[in-house]
């Protein structure tokens, strides 16, 4: 379900808003009741998924060490 920040122009109020397919933006601010909202573009929300598009340096120049997180078992 994707989440949409809203910022009051009026406060600065900033909210959030789960907003569907077909959903209509918010009409006015649940702060101050200002009909000045903006949708503003959040890089937290979006997230992409299975890529792989990361740029890899194939010529090894340097390598390091990535351990992976965490590790050992806990039991109780
Ligand atoms: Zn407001």
């Amino acid at each position: 379900m994707p989440i949409y920040e809203y910022r009051c122009a009026s406060c600065d109020h900033v909210f959030e808003e789960i907003q569907r397919f077909s959903d209509p933006d918010p009409e006015v601010c649940p702060s101050c009741g200002a009909p000045q909202v903006s949708r503003k573009i959040s890089a937290n929300s979006f997230q992409l998924k299975g890529g792989g598009w990361y740029a890899q340096d194939y010529s090894g120049s340097s390598s390091t060490s990535s351990n992976p997180s965490g590790g050992g078992g806990g039991e109780g």
